[in-house]
């Protein structure tokens, strides 16, 4: 089977309920990158890529654009094989992985779809097809994300995620404790994620503040040197995320024992295919992770739930998924939805889910 076209659409997709805050950035409206593959047997796959605005990571919506227009040609008439086509893009392209990961996407969802099985049994084989999310607060005012989490601990999410920083750390601080007073007890599993935003002062702060608060630190710092400074000192664990752009780098964090687990993005590290070498990585350093993406509609939450299926469970922290936040599905029904806090994998072939091309319009380029 071979690639026969590749289209590349545009989609805006409106924050339900908006604004979407973190430490950097406060989103209303997020413009995602669909691809579509057609296969020389008349099969199609679709991929999906949506960083959250511009500056959450070195990623933007109009560079995977111009990154799928510079590959797309070359992918014409390639096999329709993971490393094949990898190794192709790569050939075109240094870097740009939140943009290969669409189309390594939807190549994983043609060969699924050609072979009967599901994304989830081509990467290993599933070990839970009832996945566990988590919520993410949003960065708020600390009685009202205390509030939030109340009522997310209720409809079932097993883990909360607060967000932090941009603002003076007393107010997260503040914000911490009062989550904790309202969920202690339950089981609730709580991360704080700094999304960059504070200064190695601030998270060496709160974590001497709070010890008796067992949270796991989000990449509270910009830089891994900030990171490391900080290591030695708090008394939380330790998540890289958007330090985390490679495996090369993912490798040095964890041997090192510079972290204590991730949270994982599918297009940051380049699609399925890098993303299972991440999962291997953490299994074979007993790692906890969670895998999720940025943001994105149906698409990129099939496939972030098809890879978390195949995550060995005692070390799968959650799924995020924008689903809650996005206002239109791109599938009326058996579209990924979170559900009780937790998310049933799709039972069709391929990523299992097909989606209404119709919303997406013209392409904006086909070869
Ligand atoms: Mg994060």
């Amino acid at each position: 089977m071979k690639i026969k076209s590749v289209e590349i659409f545009r989609h805006d997709l409106p924050v339900k309920n908006g604004p979407y805050t973190m430490a950097n950035a406060e989103v209303w409206a997020l413009e995602t990158t669909l691809v579509k593959l057609i296969a020389d047997n008349g099969l199609v796959g679709w991929g999906e890529t949506c960083p959250v605005g511009p500056t959450y990571a070195e990623a933007h919506a109009r560079g995977a654009q111009a990154a799928l227009l510079q590959m797309a040609p070359s992918l014409v008439g390639t096999d329709v094989l993971p490393l094949t086509i990898a190794r192709t893009m790569h050939g075109e392209l240094n870097g740009h992985n939140y943009a290969k990961a669409a189309i390594d996407i939807a190549g994983y969802d043609l060969l699924g779809k050609h072979y009967g099985v599901r994304v989830a049994d081509l990467l290993g084989g599933v070990a839970n097809e009832n996945l566990p999310s988590y919520y993410a607060t949003g960065v708020g005012a600390p009685d009202e994300i205390a509030r939030l989490a109340a009522d997310k601990c209720n409809e079932g999410y097993p883990r909360l995620q607060i967000k932090v920083g941009g603002r003076p750390v007393e107010l997260d601080i503040e914000t911490i404790r009062k989550v904790w007073e309202r969920v202690s007890g339950s089981g609730m599993r709580l991360a704080v994620d700094g999304n960059r935003g504070w200064t190695t002062r601030d998270a060496l702060r709160v974590s001497r503040e709070c010890p008796d608060i067992p949270f796991v630190m989000e990449q509270p710092c910009n830089r891994i040197e900030d990171l490391a400074k900080i290591r030695p000192q708090v008394q939380h664990a330790i998540y890289m995320d958007e330090s985390g752009v490679d495996l090369a780098t993912v490798i040095r964090a964890a041997g090192s024992g510079l972290v204590d687990g991730f949270g994982m993005k599918v297009t940051r590290i380049g699609g399925l295919q890098q993303m299972a070498a991440f999962r291997d990585i953490c299994e074979a350093l007993n790692l906890p992770h969670t895998c999720d993406d940025a943001w994105g509609g149906d698409i990129i939450a099939a496939a972030c739930t098809h890879l978390a299926a195949t995550v060995k469970p005692a070390l799968l922290e959650g799924v995020w998924l924008a689903e809650p936040m996005i206002e239109t599905p791109y599938v009326e029904d058996g579209g990924v939805r979170i559900q009780d806090g937790h998310i049933r994998l799709p039972r069709r072939p391929g990523l299992g889910i097909m989606p209404d091309e119709r919303l997406f319009g013209a392409p904006i380029a086909s070869f």
